[in-house]
């Protein structure tokens, strides 16, 4: 590569929706760009995202938004100033891509497909002249005198700048296999501990394979231990083969694993109804018995569930389901309408990162400094995505951050 007059040579390694940012700032800022990906195509993991219908961002505001990464979230602060939602959507309007809301929340382009958001960027590179080599897995990074020197198994590229921007760990069909963190660690930097995150999770209790494809929503979901009770979740939940999955499940997957790690197992309550508890609950039997005193318990108890769930729960406390809730010993009914306020299960494993649609853990946010991205162990690497260590929740969170955050990369 030749320097051109006025900007830097600079490698990005990763056409994911980091390095595709980064390379297309970098280069419209007159510097001259190659974008290295393993893959055949750009932006393979970004095309599934959102189920292929692509959620950008979000449309909270910034202060908000970083509260969803926890404690480390105020990280993001100086690359959301540089580039929030607002700007993303200019962005993505700029390059011929109309955004729209339609819940007033989850950003996506218009007509929901994430080939729209690929094709557009596409466009873009080739119009503003970065090149990239696809088949080009990073497998070294030297360092020269200042010069950066990158290998793959076929070709060796040189630059004053490199960007690192490979993901994490999940989904590694999806291009991400955590090579950055080896690249990242060779050369210096440290790597706070990996856990797969977002993904379906696996019971203890056999039950709930009896209740396969059924959907519960507004499920709200506690860790019960003492030293963890503040970790709670709210959202739809679906039952599988041998646990659980769903948009709550997918979240409250992010604070499970190090907690499974540790422990082996983690005890959960759930409330499948609505938020009612156990005196809404036998208000709510006592009405319905009322009106109709020879109601069974299957029924009674289908008020609030679905019967594959109802009957699974009534055999948890041996209920029979079809008598009457009277002739109930008084300590079943008990039972029944406790389990029906709260649900427990125990959490014993999961997938891995097979099907871990982010990472939890990365490059420590001590080596990068947060107003560029670039490390502070050595000059001219810089980070940007799913490789740095912070992770949010479903809705747009990551992506949101992989733009700013290679934004902020290949601005300087
Ligand atoms: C199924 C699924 C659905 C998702 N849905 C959403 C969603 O709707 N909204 C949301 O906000 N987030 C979503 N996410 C998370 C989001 O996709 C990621 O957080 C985001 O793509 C991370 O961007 P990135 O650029 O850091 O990494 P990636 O998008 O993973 O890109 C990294 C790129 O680097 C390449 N690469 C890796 N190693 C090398 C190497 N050694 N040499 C060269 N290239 C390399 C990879 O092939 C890949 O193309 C989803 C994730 C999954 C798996």
């Amino acid at each position: 590569m030749n320097s051109n007059e006025t900007g830097k040579n600079i490698i990005v390694i990763g056409a994911g929706a980091s390095g595709m940012m980064a390379s297309i700032i970098a280069s419209r800022n007159g510097n001259k760009v190659v974008l290295l990906e393993k893959l055949s195509s750009i932006g393979t993991k970004l095309k599934a995202t959102g189920g292929g219908r692509c959620n950008l961002t979000n449309t909270l505001p910034k202060d908000i938004f970083m509260q969803h990464f926890g404690r480390d979230g105020r990280f993001m602060t100086d690359a959301l100033n540089a580039f929030n939602n607002e700007n993303l959507k200019e962005f993505f309007l700029s390059i011929g891509v109309e955004t729209d809301a339609p819940d007033g929340f989850r950003v996506f382009p218009i007509g929901h497909s994430a080939k729209t958001i690929l094709n557009a960027l596409q466009k873009e590179m080739d119009n503003i002249g970065v090149e990239i080599y696809f088949n080009q897995s990073v497998k070294n990074i030297n360092i020269e005198n200042n010069i950066k020197i990158v290998s793959t198994s076929s070709h060796e590229f040189k630059a004053e700048k490199i960007v690192i921007a490979t993901g994490g760990l999940g989904y590694p069909k999806l291009g991400a296999e955590g090579d950055g963190f080896r690249l990242a660690r060779n050369m210096g930097h440290k790597i706070t501990p990996l856990y797969p995150a977002m993904m379906p999770l696996q019971t203890k209790e056999s039950w709930v394979s009896r209740c396969r494809a059924d959907t519960i929503p507004k499920v709200e979901m506690r860790v019960n231990i003492k030293k963890y009770k503040k970790l709670f979740a709210k959202g739809d939940l679906i039952f599988t083969t041998n646990g659980i999955r769903g948009p709550v499940v997918l979240d409250f997957s992010r604070e499970i694993t190090p907690i499974l790690d540790q422990l082996g197992e983690v005890p959960l309550v759930m409330n499948l109804t609505k938020g009612l508890n156990e005196e809404d609950i036998r208000r709510k039997f006592n009405f319905n018995i009322l009106n109709k005193p020879d109601m069974l318990v299957i029924d009674l108890v289908q008020t609030l569930l679905p019967h594959s769930i109802a009957l699974a729960l009534c055999d948890e406390v041996n209920a029979d389901p079809n008598i009457t809730f009277k002739k109930l010993s008084g300590i079943v009914r008990d039972s029944l309408i406790s389990i029906l306020a709260w649900t427990p299960l125990t959490i014993v494993g999961h997938n891995g990162f097979d099907m871990a649609m982010i990472t939890r853990g990365g490059v420590s946010l001590k080596d990068i400094d947060p107003k560029t991205m670039q490390s502070r162990i050595i000059n001219g690497v810089y980070f940007c995505g799913e490789v740095v260590n912070l992770d949010g929740p479903c809705g747009g969170y990551n992506l949101q951050w992989a733009f700013s955050s290679g934004f902020l990369a290949g601005v300087k």
